[in-house]
C-alpha cells in the first residue's frame, strides 16, 4: 500500500471482535472515487510518537511543530493534555498535508492515518500485565476501500502499515493515563503537567533536561542507554515515558544512585 488517508468520525462496528487471524476486504489509493475524502473534516489527534515523526519529518523543533501544525486539548478525561492536529480553516478543514496524489508525509503520518480501517484496544491484565489486544473495523459512510476486492488479515495490514513501533510506544502512554484513572498518582498540579509536556512533546527540552541538569548525577542508567538517549529519539521517548510513571505515580521503574 502506498497511500492511506486518515479517518473521520469513526463509527465503531462493535460486535466483531478480531484477532490478528482474522480477515477483512479492504483496498486504498488513487483508484477509489472517495480517495483523501478522509483527509478533511477530522478530529486527528497526535500521539507523542506521532509528533515526534512529524515534527522529524519537517526538520522543525518539536516547540516549532506543536506551535504551528496542533492545537493542545487541556480538558480530557484522564486529566493530561492532548494534541490534535490543526486543520486548514482556508481548505474547509482538510488536513494541512494532503495533496492531490495523497499524503505529502506518507511515511511519516500518524498512527490513525496508518491503522484505518481498524481500530485497537489493548489493555494490560491487572495480576501480570500481559497485554491484551483486539481489533475492530471502523466503517465510514464515504469511505468506498471496502467495496475493493483485495483481502487482509488484520496481522497483515499492521505489518503493510508500519504500526508495530506505534502501537509499543502508544501502549506506554496508556500505561501511563491508566495509572491516573486508577487514582495512583500524587495529585497532579500545572507543574506535573508541564513535565507530561515535556517528556511527551518536546524532545529537545527532554533530552537537555537529562544532559543539562543533575538527573544524571541522581539516576542509575546504563552507559549504552545514557548514549542511546543522546540521538535516538525513540528511546529517548520511552525513556520519558519511564520517567513519568517514576515520578508522578512513584511506581519502581528507574534506579536511583544509592
Ligand atoms: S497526515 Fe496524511 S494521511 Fe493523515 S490526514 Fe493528513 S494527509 Fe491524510
Ligand atoms: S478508501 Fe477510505 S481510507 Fe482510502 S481514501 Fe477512501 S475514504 Fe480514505
Amino acid at each position: 500500500m502506498e497511500y492511506s488517508p486518515a479517518n473521520a468520525g469513526p463509527v465503531l462496528d462493535q460486535d466483531a471482535r478480531l484477532s490478528s487471524d482474522s480477515e477483512f476486504c479492504f483496498a486504498c489509493g488513487p483508484h477509489v472515487p472517495c480517495f483523501t475524502e478522509c483527509c478533511g473534516k477530522l478530529e486527528l489527534l497526535l500521539t507523542p510518537y506521532d509528533v515526534l515523526r512529524l515534527k522529524n519529518r519537517l526538520k522543525l523543533s518539536s516547540a516549532d511543530f506543536l506551535d504551528t501544525h496542533t492545537i493542545m486539548r487541556w480538558r480530557t478525561p484522564h486529566g493530561f493534555p492532548e494534541v490534535l492536529m490543526k486543520m486548514d480553516e482556508a481548505t474547509g478543514k482538510r488536513c494541512p498535508f494532503v495533496t492531490q496524489a495523497g499524503c505529502s508525509l506518507y511515511e511519516d503520518r500518524p498512527g490513525a492515518c496508518r491503522i484505518y480501517p481498524l481500530g485497537r484496544a489493548a489493555t494490560s491484565h491487572p495480576m501480570d500485565g500481559s497485554r491484551r489486544e483486539f481489533y475492530f473495523t471502523v466503517r465510514e459512510d464515504h469511505c468506498r476501500g471496502f467495496e475493493e476486492n483485495k483481502t487482509w488479515k488484520v496481522r497483515e495490514w499492521l505489518a503493510d502499515q508500519g504500526m508495530e513501533d506505534y502501537n509499543r510506544l502508544n501502549d506506554m502512554l496508556m500505561e501511563i493515563y491508566v495509572l491516573r484513572s486508577r487514582g495512583k498518582s500524587v495529585e497532579l498540579g500545572p507543574q506535573h503537567i508541564q513535565m507530561f509536556v515535556m517528556a511527551c512533546y518536546n524532545t529537545e527540552k527532554f533530552r537537555d533536561f537529562l544532559f543539562k541538569s543533575r538527573f544524571l548525577d541522581k539516576f542509575d542508567i546504563d552507559e549504552e542507554l545514557i548514549q542511546a538517549l543522546k540521538v535516538d529519539d525513540a528511546r529517548l521517548l520511552e525513556f520519558a515515558f519511564l520517567w513519568l510513571r517514576f515520578a508522578l505515580f512513584r511506581e519502581p521503574v528507574l534506579n536511583l544512585k544509592s
